[in-house]
């Protein structure tokens, strides 16, 4: 096939020529391609395809300016410049353009433009002009579709790294509070040790690890005496102070290995590990305690406790975590019963103990609930007139497993439960009811003594409730006598005074019981406002026969006499005994000899037995 941009016409025969004019006629006609002659911007041809493109007759479009095509003369302009530039460059150039139809209207034009004679007249070229606007649209419609989607994305995209960045500041908040969760949930918040929680883990793990050989545990359990009574004199500010300056003693005396818990209000827990010897434990704990009871500097104050520690040994004393501290527990509360300060390694014997006092406190609830308690009263005899001028109220247990149980198996529980304080009151209501039904029963005035524990004494509510307990039962205040013992006196001095001149403001006696055995400072009887002191049954019984007691209780009781105080002495038993403390001036007597204890009714009884009789003296 021949190329027509090759031909050279000069060298044919006219006849060839007009042929080959027909032929390019023919080809011009062609009706797919838009065909157009530009000289020096004038269209010279046109084929009809390309006229019907632009919307002009083909006899129209010749010979006008080639900016009709265009919107403007400088739009022309640009689209020459763009076709000089890529004919000089690749010689050819296909050009996109959006030219203009007759009516105004526009296209997207496809325009392959040629320079019709490579070398010749610059301006003169054939353009071959095709109709994109179809894919124009399509494309623009594509792209539109293109940044739809890509503005989707990013929008997407961005919501995607808004929820992740949400996400990653939840997780973050949720790995927060799950670590606070933990902290709180194994951790104490005031002292920052392990709570009991991990303590429990923590042991559980060594005893496996030490079931795999290896020496010794001690679980030792550490109490502060009396942190309640403290904590309420001190305030909560110091008391928590005192808490944690605790905890850092225990921390820095121990190894680093050791664990130190806070496994209750005031109580500490530490697991000690390899320990050689039972000794060890027990040395440690020793240590410790001493450690506890210098003073603590809280707020430019001294403040002084003691501590109380029970200890348990693995794997002698228990097998299981669970097991050691239940009995370091049971070994601290034997270490608290025998007072402050003690330490306490667990003994088999104590669990029994134990559940022995937990039966006990529950016992004497009952009691309280169900009128479970009885009063004896013992029958004090004057020496001198040898007639009954009063009584002693016992508070009796009516437990209902064991029967009737003396104070020494129960006082002591009631004390350290604090039930004390409402069992006391029920005595004294009894006491004073019973004392004034004796004046009903035509016995006189009778006066009824009752004991008082160092722990109602130190109560805050003794004065009011025993003020109103005479209010109920209607007894002349100068009709009750309350015993307490010397040591309960000595504990909290300052306290004692207080409330022993409250009660004698109110005309109510005061006894000192057991006196000799205790402290026994003579100044206590000038500095406190006693009315009656009670030697002990133990001088009562070895007088006769001990020199030296018989000597004391001489001198005690002239003392006491030169004072203006009454002496009573308890637990005559035989008739030696009775002559003995008469003897020695002792004004009033009571014992097995002069009278056991009875109910009231029995009181009753004896003391118009006596009347008849009154051969006890
Ligand atoms: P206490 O006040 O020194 O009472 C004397 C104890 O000796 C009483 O024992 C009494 O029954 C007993 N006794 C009386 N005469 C003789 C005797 O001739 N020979 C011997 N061997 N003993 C005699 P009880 O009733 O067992 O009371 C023991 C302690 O329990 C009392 O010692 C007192 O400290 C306390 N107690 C008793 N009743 C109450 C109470 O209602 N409240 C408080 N807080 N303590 C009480
Ligand atoms: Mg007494």
């Amino acid at each position: 096939m021949r190329d027509i941009a090759d031909d050279v016409l000069i060298d044919l025969q006219p006849s060839e020529i007009e042929r080959r004019l027909q032929e390019y006629q023919a080809l011009l006609a062609n009706d797919s391609v838009g065909i157009l002659v530009v000289r020096n911007g004038e269209l010279k041809q046109c084929n009809s395809s390309a006229a019907r493109l632009f919307g002009w007759h083909s006899s129209e479009l010749v010979g006008r300016p080639a900016s009709v095509l265009f919107t403007s003369d400088d739009e022309f302009q640009s689209f020459a410049c763009r076709i000089s530039e890529a004919l000089s460059a690749d010689g050819s150039p296909a050009i996109e353009w959006r030219t203009v139809r007759q009516d105004g209207s526009r296209f997207w034009a496809r325009l392959l433009v040629k320079s019709i004679t490579p070398g010749g007249p610059a301006g003169e070229t054939v353009w071959m002009v095709e109709d994109i606007s179809a894919r124009k649209e399509m494309e623009a419609a594509l792209s539109k579709a293109r940044e739809d989607l890509e503005q989707r994305v990013r929008a997407a995209h961005d919501e995607l790294a808004w929820s992740n960045e949400r996400l990653v500041a939840e997780l973050y908040e949720r790995s927060e509070v799950e670590e606070r969760a933990r902290r709180i949930s194994l951790y104490d918040e005031l002292t920052e040790l392990p709570n009991r929680r991990l303590l429990e883990s923590r042991l559980d793990e060594a005893v496996r690890n030490h079931q795999l050989g290896g020496d010794r545990l001690a679980v030792l359990v550490i109490d502060i005496d009396e942190f309640t009574k403290l904590n309420d004199a001190l305030g909560h500010r110091v008391g928590d102070a005192l808490l944690c300056a605790t905890a850092d003693r225990l921390v820095e005396t121990v190894r680093t290995s050791d664990l130190v818990a806070r496994t209750g209000g005031d109580q500490f827990s530490i697991v000690l590990g390899r320990l050689r010897h039972v000794e060890d434990a027990v040395n440690v704990a020793t240590k410790l305690a001493e450690l506890l009871s210098a003073p603590f500097e809280i707020d430019a104050e001294q403040v002084n406790v003691t501590v109380s520690v029970g200890a348990a040994l693995f794997p002698s004393d228990g097998a299981s975590p669970e097991l050691l501290l239940r009995n370091a527990d049971a070994a601290l509360s034997f270490a608290k019963s025998r007072g402050r300060g003690n330490v306490q390694l667990f003994e088999p014997r104590m669990n029994s103990d134990m559940v022995r006092r937990l039966q006990i406190e529950a016992g004497l609830r009952q009691a309280l609930d169900n009128h479970g308690f009885e009063i004896h009263f013992q029958p004090r005899i004057d020496l001198q007139t040898r007639k009954l001028v009063g009584a002693e109220a016992f508070v009796r247990w009516i437990d209902p497993v064991h029967g009737l149980q003396e104070p020494a198996a129960f006082i002591a529980v009631a004390e350290d439960t604090g039930l004390i304080l409402p069992i006391g009151e029920v005595v004294l209501r009894q006491a004073c009811t019973a004392a004034m039904q004796w004046t009903e029963a035509g016995l006189g005035e009778l006066i009824v003594s009752v004991n008082l524990s160092p722990r109602e004494f130190r109560g805050r509510s003794l004065l009011p409730m025993v003020s109103q307990v005479l209010i109920d039962s209607r007894l002349d205040a100068e009709r009750l006598q309350v015993e307490i013992t010397e040591a309960s006196l000595m504990r909290d001095g300052e306290k004692a005074e207080q409330v022993l001149s409250g009660l004698h403001a109110m005309g109510v006696k005061i006894a000192l019981d057991n006196f000799g055995t205790g402290y026994s400072s003579l100044s206590n009887l000038r500095r406190f406002p006693v009315d009656v002191i009670k030697i002990d049954g133990q001088f009562v019984r070895a007088g006769p026969n001990d020199p030296a007691d018989c000597k004391i209780v001489a001198a005690l009781t002239s003392l006491a006499r030169g004072l203006g105080l009454r002496v009573v002495a308890e637990g005559v038993e035989t008739q030696a005994q009775l002559s003995f403390v008469r003897d020695c001036g002792c004004n009033e007597a009571q014992g097995f000899l002069l009278g056991r204890p009875l109910t009231s009714a029995g009181f009753v009884e004896f003391a118009n037995s006596l009347r008849k009789t009154p051969k006890a003296t």
